[in-house]
């Protein structure tokens, strides 16, 4: 074991503590290691530690590592954003797609669901921060796509995901990640069996558990800085 291991156990042990800070049970919050740019190598390293559920943004790298790694039990999440041209690998690799952003890719992705797999596990991201060039759909948006993504039969349901701009401060970071939360309630008020609040990312975990996230996607703080840009298309 090296490094990874070691920022593995030091994410873990940041989770545990905003969990208490926030009045949760420690390992309330599930953990995403965030992989995109780093090799099929790297991600075997952390499954090595423990690690079991990765996240990807890139198609073709998530096609290539699983294809790499399809040996090992590894759940995994594809988190980017989702061009429908390419939504069938994503069905046919992915157990979980967080970024959902319009009905039309949730359609595809339910019809390209091999029948031996389980549903696609599935949330719809919200742009929370109002800005025009995030992905995400305006809250006022969320219930009605919610309703129609969750009719949808290969596809389930689970929740919401948002990428709010960086904010300097807890208090700052707070706000767009509470207003996703608020979101979520309502959507459960509204009837739908959401369970799945996926925010925070290394810089925000903690102001994210304390508004309630049931899961937190983590890349740098895990694998350390990225080799190339994140926005770098594939
Ligand atoms: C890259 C990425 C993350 C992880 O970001 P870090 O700041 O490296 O923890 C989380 N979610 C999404 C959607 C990402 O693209």
């Amino acid at each position: 074991m090296g490094g990874i291991s070691d920022a593995l156990q030091g994410v873990k042990s940041r989770l545990d503590a905003a969990c208490l800070a926030a009045g949760r049970p420690a390992g309330d919050v599930a953990l995403l290691a965030v992989s995109k740019t780093f090799p099929a190598d790297t991600v075997r390293e952390a499954f090595d530690a423990g690690q079991r559920a990765f996240g990807e943004n890139y198609v073709q790298e998530l096609t290539e590592k699983s294809d790499a790694l399809a040996t090992l039990p590894i759940e995994w999440h594809f988190i980017g954003p989702l061009q429908s041209n390419k939504t069938r690998p994503v069905a046919e690799c992915a157990s979980w797609v967080h970024a959902i952003d319009r009905l039309k890719i949730a359609e595809r992705l339910s019809a390209q669901r091999p029948e031996h797999l389980p549903p696609l596990q599935v949330c719809i991201e919200v742009n929370v921060s109002g800005e025009t060039t995030k992905h995400g759909v305006a809250p006022a948006e969320v219930l009605a796509l919610a309703r129609q993504v969750a009719a949808l039969p290969r596809l389930q349901l689970r929740g919401l995901m948002a990428i709010p701009a960086p904010a300097d401060d807890l208090a700052g970071q707070r706000v767009p990640l509470r207003a996703l939360r608020e979101l979520f309630d309502q959507l459960i008020g509204e009837g739908l069996p959401l369970d799945t609040l996926s925010m925070g990312m290394s810089a925000d975990l903690e102001a994210a558990v304390l508004e309630g996230a049931t899961m937190v996607r983590i890349g740098s703080a895990i694998f350390g800085s990225r080799p190339r840009p994140a926005s770098t298309p594939t």
